[in-house]
């Protein structure tokens, strides 16, 4: 019983500080996403090719989630834009806490679009509300199509699904029908993306998605 209560506090003070971030990014027409996925499915080198191609049309900054490391924090710096690194210290997710108090780093006054990467982890970042507009998920071929099914509840949260790694389809057991069928059962209203982050394969349909995403909320141009 006394567990169950700890959640549901944990759970209800995040709330309050996903309520306040949302303000705060609604105040100043920010986009923002989550951006989730199990480690290794390329949820880095997606922000970097998003970030080649959006970079020259959108102010774009970045908070990287990562458990110890400052590795993919640097892969991005290097495309010019503003980045945070939170380190959990071991912890298997980005809390709406971690977010608010690395918000006054970034020029959130002067953003389009503001992406969160979340730790790797396909379980429970999408429990936790950090105040974003959409969650995104992004599953790569080599993982397998049972995914969706072991983990609904991030394919079922998330507006954008991303399946990344399409050119090694030909190598890997992985059922395309499988998990479109998974995905309109589990999500059907979820926007759909084939691409390889690798290749740039698709990139563009995801990019012209997301810009038409952050006109939507009324920021660009
Ligand atoms: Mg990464
Ligand atoms: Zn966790």
């Amino acid at each position: 019983m006394k567990q169950v209560k700890l959640t549901s506090n944990i759970l209800n003070v995040n709330d309050m500080l996903a309520h306040k971030n949302r303000g705060l990014w609604a105040s100043q027409n920010i986009l923002v996403f989550n951006l989730m996925s199990s480690p290794g499915a390329g949820k880095t080198t997606l922000l970097e090719r998003t970030v080649e191609k959006l970079a020259p049309r959108l102010k774009i900054g970045v908070i990287e989630g990562d458990l110890f490391t400052d590795q993919d924090a640097c892969r991005i710096e290097r495309h010019n834009i503003p980045v945070i690194q939170i380190n959990t210290q071991g912890g298997c997710h980005l809390d709406a806490r971690m977010v608010e108090q690395v918000l006054p780093q970034l020029p959130v006054d002067n953003l389009d679009l503001l992406i969160i990467e979340n730790v790797g982890n396909l379980v429970c970042p999408a429990e936790f509300d950090l105040g974003e507009d959409f969650k995104a998920v992004v599953l790569s071929t080599a993982e397998g199509h049972d995914k969706v099914t072991k983990y609904p509840l991030v394919f079922r949260e998330a507006r954008a699904v991303v399946l990344n790694k399409i050119d090694l389809l030909p190598y890997v057991d992985f059922n395309l029908e499988e998990f479109k069928a998974d995905i309109a059962r589990i999500n059907p209203e979820a926007a759909l993306f084939y691409l390889s982050a690798r290749t740039g394969e698709g990139i563009d349909d995801w990019v012209n998605w997301l810009e038409e995403e952050v006109r939507a909320k009324g920021c660009q141009p």
